[in-house]
């Protein structure tokens, strides 16, 4: 995927100021054509974690705020092209429950950034594409803009 600098320093920033607990966000952008090598992400929306029991373990986007978000990027000509959300204390790939919630649903070609967040202060930002053939992720290569 492509993302501009200044769209993934929001995403390590959001992050990094949600620590301990986990952080979430939508990624939009052009609904990119098969010959194109990498979607471009135009757009990054921070989103409440509506997650009551275990914040700092788990996210939950709530579906009224996907809806409304869908809405706005449909009227601006951009698509939901994937999800961001923090990991505080734990390392920077999907947990199995990320790839368990992602194989529920219609999920591939969806992409993941998944901000592994050490005490606060350290931040790695990774990116992942569900593929519903392997019912796993692939790491997506990152080109910052
Ligand atoms: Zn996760």
């Amino acid at each position: 995927m492509k993302i501009p600098s200044a769209h993934m320093q929001a995403i390590v920033a959001h992050a990094l100021t949600g620590y301990p607990f986990e952080v979430c966000g939508v990624l939009l952008g052009r609904n990119h054509s098969p010959a194109e090598s990498a979607a471009r992400v135009e757009k990054v929306i921070p989103v409440a974690n509506r997650e009551t029991e275990a914040p700092r373990v788990r996210f939950q986007i709530a579906p009224e705020d996907l809806v409304r978000i869908q809405r706005e990027g449909r009227d601006e000509g951009r698509e939901v092209l994937g999800y961001y959300h923090s990991h505080p204390d734990h390392p920077a790939r999907p947990s199995e429950t990320d790839r368990r919630i992602a194989a529920e649903g219609l999920s591939d070609g969806v992409i993941h950034v998944v901000v592994g967040v050490e005490g606060g202060l350290h931040a790695e930002p990774t990116a992942w594409v569900f593929r519903d053939r392997t019912q796993a992720f692939e790491k997506e290569p990152v080109e910052v803009e």
